[in-house]
């Protein structure tokens, strides 16, 4: 059978990136970006990105590695100016390239326009192909690229960049929180289903800021005003903050994955705090899945709220159980197996104290491809633990994600490749595996079911996904399958 794997490669799936903006005349902008930026650095971890704008022209620096490995002093101190926009890049096979760190700067008739992203279009290809048979070419491999391209094509049309944005958001399908900068306004919007979260601040009673996620706002010292509307684009600039609400949708879809893994545990979304939703998916676990053990343990630190809400609700003791290692990023983003499995050791120590001879409940968010989950479960029993049983604060993730997190192919989650809970507990090795329900997830989250997008547990895309993007993440066999007519198929 023909592969058309190779096709779908580009534009390659964009991920949990942090994107961070201010408005602030008077203020060391790109230092307060760099600390918004840090606070984001759970978002990405591949690149960093500042573009600054004193009034009238850009000045930025976009590097490969952390956010304190990206500036230094002398570069941040090149970054003077009244506007800023930033943005920290999550890495994905084989796109480790300066090219496509963000922010991305273009020209356009009346300017510049720099451009920071998170999420993932789901209309890209099509779109992209459009602007290269208009003459376009690329020079990076991202979706980010295509949208920026297609601002400067409105903007050289309408002459305004604010409208260019409203013109491209009629067009533009999928995921997308961005942050905007042009000399003279820092702009923010979210798409009409408002996948990614995306929040307003105001620091000193000023200065406006933009940012991912609410710890970024704690950071910097800035307050909490709200959340950017699905679908709305908020302009701040020499007259204030101006709100249009572009485009709407028949549902909000927020990404329930922020709540669950992504999001860091002291960030508000949608005005639920993620560390209380956390704990409230382990109060949940726990009721629903209870067990007779010694000890409660997390596997840190996504693990933690949950662990601790499921003690509590069950009355177990919690303890710890695992010693990271502060200084090895995620491992989900080591791009090959052998290092994937190799880096469980290297991030994760038991302590055999707290272990041996103990019946254990290793709490989690969730399981991906099961590759860490396995090998942690094995450091616990070599540390003498007499049982494991591991409970999971998120349903079985069976369903790849277009919208911006990058699980690569459905073949490789474990939930898709073996239906049978019995069956994945076997595999990682547990002496009992419990999920959570979909009910009890939306239980301890306490958002409501109609906010949210549940596509990895459901396999039901809010925004609907073009077919030849769904193919590239099903395995050559479920394609095969998907071609053929549908009551043909099991
Ligand atoms: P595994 O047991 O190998 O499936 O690894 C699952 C772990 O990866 C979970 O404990 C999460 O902390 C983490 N994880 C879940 N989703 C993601 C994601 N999209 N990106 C990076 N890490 C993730
Ligand atoms: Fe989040 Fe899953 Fe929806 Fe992707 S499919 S946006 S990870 S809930």
């Amino acid at each position: 059978m023909e592969d058309h794997s190779h096709c779908f490669a580009r534009p390659e799936a964009r991920e949990a990136c942090g994107v961070f903006g201010i408005y602030g005349p008077g203020e060391d902008v790109s230092r307060l970006t760099y600390f918004g930026l840090f606070a984001l650095q759970h978002r990405g971890q591949e690149s960093a990105g500042i573009v600054v704008s004193d009034g009238k022209k850009f000045a930025w620096h976009r590097e490969m590695g952390l956010v304190y490995q990206a500036f230094d002093e002398s570069t941040l101190s090149r970054l003077q100016g009244d506007l800023a926009i930033g943005h920290t890049r999550y890495s994905t096979t084989g796109s480790s390239t300066l090219a496509n760190a963000q922010p991305l700067v273009a020209e356009w008739k009346g300017g510049s326009i720099a451009l920071a992203h998170n999420g993932n279009l789901v209309n890209a290809l099509h779109l992209r192909a459009e602007l290269e048979a208009k003459g376009e070419h690329f020079e990076a491999t991202s979706d980010s690229e295509v949208m920026l391209r297609m601002v400067v094509r409105a903007a050289n049309r309408t002459g305004d960049v604010p409208a260019a944005l409203e013109e491209c958001m009629k067009r533009w399908r999928g995921a997308y929180s961005l942050t905007v900068l042009t000399e003279k306004a820092a702009i923010a919007l979210r798409d009409p289903y408002g996948v990614r979260p995306l929040c307003i601040g105001r620091l000193n009673g000023k200065a406006i800021c933009f940012a991912s996620e609410s710890c970024a706002l704690a950071v910097i010292g800035a307050d909490f005003v709200r959340d950017v509307k699905p679908g709305e684009m908020v302009i701040a600039g020499a007259d204030g903050l101006e709100s249009r609400q572009v485009e709407t949708s028949p549902r909000h879809a927020l990404c329930v994955f922020e709540y669950i893994y992504m999001a860091r545990p002291d960030s508000v979304i949608e005005g639920r705090l993620c560390y209380e939703a956390r704990r409230g998916l382990g109060h949940q676990l726990a009721q629903d899945s209870p067990t007779a053990a010694d000890v409660v343990i997390p596997v840190p630190a996504t693990g933690w709220p949950a662990a601790i809400g499921y003690a509590e609700r069950s009355g177990l003791p919690f303890g710890e159980g695992l010693i990271r290692n502060w200084y090895v990023p995620r491992t989900f983003i080591q791009p090959d197996q052998r290092l994937r499995e190799l880096g469980v050791r290297v991030k994760l120590s038991p302590l055999r104290e707290a272990l041996k001879g103990k019946r254990v409940v290793m709490v989690d968010d969730s399981i991906v491809r099961g590759t860490t989950k396995r090998g942690v479960i094995r450091l616990i029993r070599e540390a003498g633990a007499r049982e494991v049983h591991v409970r999971i604060s998120a349903p079985p993730y069976r369903w790849p994600c277009y919208y911006g997190v990058d699980t690569s192919n459905r073949s490789e989650l474990i939930a898709a490749r073996y239906s049978k809970v019995e069956d994945i507990r076997r595999e990682i090795g547990a002496d009992s595996l419990a999920y959570q329900s979909l009910e009890g997830l939306l239980e301890g989250i306490g958002v409501p079911r109609r906010k949210l997008c549940l596509a990895c547990f459901t396999g039901r895309y809010p925004i609907p996904i073009p077919r030849d993007v769904k193919l590239s993440k099903l395995d050559l066999e479920e394609r095969a399958c998907r071609r053929t007519p549908a009551r043909t198929r099991k």
